[in-house]
């Protein structure tokens, strides 16, 4: 590799940064990360900080797993890469579908669809959903449902159904006929609702309205994430994901859990359709299926939607869809390895564990700081939400976000800024220490 200067001088020319403004990096140049080891990073000056990002939410077991790193290494050297379409695939593709299987077997999938990260599993879970109504003969059901502050990637159909105007604006005409309803955040909602429970009843009523006024017989879906990531960690209270099952059932509207966040241990449980005993008839998964080690996701499919395409007789069967690198056994070994992994460690467990004490330092921050107006968590996603002012909740600027986030780096912690929220998702492998030292990072910042 070049030496730092030549990283250093050409940062912010000849790369655009996703989900950034161009000239905002070249002015305020990105931090260069060097290197991992456990659950920390060091960037090019040098610094070593504890990564309360995870990456992006997807270095669940740390940067030092070294089962993964050789089950790589070893795939490198037997087969970098064969394609997984019709007519060949490769082992570490099929085991790794067969685990994934098994072990979201309570929540009802039964086939794995392997995709390159988690915008490309949203965009095979609808269009697996529309080809499942043609197939069933009801061609009319292209409309899809999805919550406002919803995040599911950037491509057309995720980004169609992302219920944040920043992700749709610039790239809009997006799909037609997806409509959103109100997420279930006691914060900030349209019914001026606090109870969590009152209010997951309300946002269930506006879906149930919503089909009502659409038409059932013209919607595919329902897409949601059992707890939203990217829109500001909005934990819905337990009953709303099933009322969201059983409005679907009743209408017979597929219902898609999109857990590219919330899978593999991140809430504390398996997934996020788990801690509610929810089961999805699709679920998307990518992120900590490597735990960030290879690109590499997949769409679940439930026996419900299996059991229509391996039975039919129609024209409508055949799945044209897929990537080159659908299967890609390099990033199966990986995900095998990394399973096996979370598995060892339990990482479900640490991350309920440390997720309690996680909680109760944000209360403790909350009524320290006034900056703080809400602070939400699950598990080990968690999100301050900061203002200027409490009784209005009104949004601090960016440069308050980047003064805390700038504070807090220089105690040793890595946090992200999402518009008005801090947002942490730490590796799942991390101890009460670091729990504490991530405190202390935003209580600097803060
Ligand atoms: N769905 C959810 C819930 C996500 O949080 C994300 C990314 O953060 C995506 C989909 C898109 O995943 P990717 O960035 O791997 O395409």
């Amino acid at each position: 590799m070049r030496d730092i200067n030549f990283l250093t001088e050409n940062n912010a020319k000849p790369i655009w940064h996703p989900m950034a403004h161009p000239a905002e990096m070249r002015a305020s140049p990105p931090k260069i990360i060097m290197k991992g080891e456990g659950v920390s990073v060091t960037d090019a000056e040098g610094r070593t900080v504890l990564d309360a990002v995870g990456g992006l939410w997807n270095v669940n077991l740390g940067y030092s797993c070294d089962p993964i790193k050789k089950a790589m290494a070893a795939q490198l050297d037997a087969l970098p890469y064969y394609s997984g379409f019709r007519g060949t695939s490769t082992g570490p593709s099929i085991e790794l579908a067969y685990e994934l299987t098994e072990w979201f077997a309570p929540e009802g999938m039964v086939r794995a669809f392997f995709t390159s990260g988690g915008s490309d599993s949203v965009e095979t879970a609808l269009r697996v959903a529309r080809q499942y109504w043609k197939i069933r003969g009801q061609g009319d059901r292209t409309k899809f449902l999805a919550l406002k502050k919803g995040y599911h990637g950037t491509h057309f159909g995720g980004a169609s159904v992302n219920g944040n105007a920043n992700f749709r604006r610039n790239y809009e005409p997006l799909l037609p006929g997806v409509f959103h309803t109100p997420a279930p955040m006691t914060y900030r909602n349209p019914f001026d609702e606090t109870d969590p429970a009152k209010l997951a009843k309300l946002c269930a009523r506006a879906i149930e309205e919503e089909i009502a006024f659409q038409g059932a017989d013209t919607i595919a879906a329902f897409i949601m994430e059992p707890v939203l990531g990217a829109g500001g960690v909005i934990v819905p209270h337990e009953s709303f994901m099933p009322m969201v099952r059983a409005i679907c059932d009743r209408d017979d509207i597929l219902l898609i859990a999109d857990e590219v966040v919330t899978g593999f241990g991140r809430t504390g449980a398996w997934s996020g359709s788990r801690l509610s005993g929810t089961r999805p008839d699709f679920m998307t998964i990518a992120k900590a299926i490597t735990s960030g080690y290879f690109p590499l996701g997949a769409t679940l499919i439930s026996a419900k939607v299996a059991d229509v395409f391996e039975a039919d007789k129609t024209s409508f069967g055949s799945i044209g869809h897929g990537y080159t690198y659908s299967g890609h056994p390099v990033g199966c070994a990986a995900g095998l390895a990394a399973l096996a992994e979370t598995r060892r460690l339990a990482v479900d467990q640490n991350a309920a564990a440390r997720g309690v004490e996680l909680g109760k330092a944000l209360e403790a921050l909350k009524a320290k700081h006034q900056l703080v107006g809400d602070v939400r968590y699950q598990g080990l996603m968690a999100a301050l939400e900061l203002v200027s002012d409490r009784a209005a909740k009104k949004p601090v600027d960016k440069k308050t976000m980047a003064t805390v986030a700038d504070a807090a780096y220089g105690a040793g912690v890595m946090l992200r800024v999402s518009g008005n929220n801090i947002i942490l998702s730490p590796p799942l492998v991390i101890s009460a220490a670091d729990v504490a030292k991530i405190a202390e990072g935003l209580d600097v910042g803060l």
